[in-house]
């Protein structure tokens, strides 16, 4: 069994992407590995152990990979929230802004059921912004969403201070 440390060395760092100054980090290497992807799904389970959840919801695209498998380790189905001009279906959509732009999360809302409890699910926290418009979506749709998992928490961007001021709890496997 990887152990934190292990699954941290699995993640791979790229210098200067998306731009120059910005240290990358890069899950590739990590889901990948068959032992890291393992490894990763289980700490996710682990700090979901003691919440109940109805279902998980990730986010597109790295969310998609993490939260299917807990979604299936869990015994829950999965949400995808996706970037935007992807659905077939009339969507619900919130606007973030991101360090350099504006992006666009939506959601199908008829595949929420009133009142259910939704674990939200990404591969890395940074700022918060994109897991806040997450939520946003969540709830607008009738979710309950108070508890959110990482893979990586990039603990110096507050991140976990901006979701627990919107009420949500940010769990992560490494920092
Ligand atoms: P935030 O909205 O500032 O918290 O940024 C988090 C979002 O941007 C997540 O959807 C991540 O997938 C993506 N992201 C930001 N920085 C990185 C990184 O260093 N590696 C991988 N994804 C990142």
């Amino acid at each position: 069994t990887p152990t934190a440390s292990d699954l941290k060395a699995l993640v791979r760092a790229v210098p200067d992407f998306p731009a120059t100054g910005i240290l990358f980090r890069d899950v590739t290497t990590l889901m990948s590995d068959g032992a890291g992807l393992a490894g990763a799904i289980d700490a996710l389970a682990a700090l979901a152990a003691d919440l109940s959840v109805d279902a998980v919801a990730g986010i597109e695209a790295r969310g998609f990979i993490f939260g299917a498998a807990l979604a299936q380790r869990l015994g829950t189905g999965f949400i995808p929230l996706r970037k935007a001009g992807k659905l077939p279906v009339p969507a619900m959509a919130e606007d973030y802004a991101l360090e350099y732009g504006e992006a666009r999360l939506e959601l199908d809302p008829t595949i929420i059921r009133a009142g259910q409890s939704v674990l939200l699910l990404d591969d890395l926290l940074a700022t918060g912004g994109t897991a806040l418009a997450a939520a946003r979506l969540l709830r607008r749709a009738g979710a309950h969403c108070t508890h959110a998992l990482f893979v990586i928490d990039l603990p110096d961007l507050g991140g976990m201070t901006a979701l627990s001021e919107q009420g949500i709890e940010g769990r992560a496997v490494m920092a």
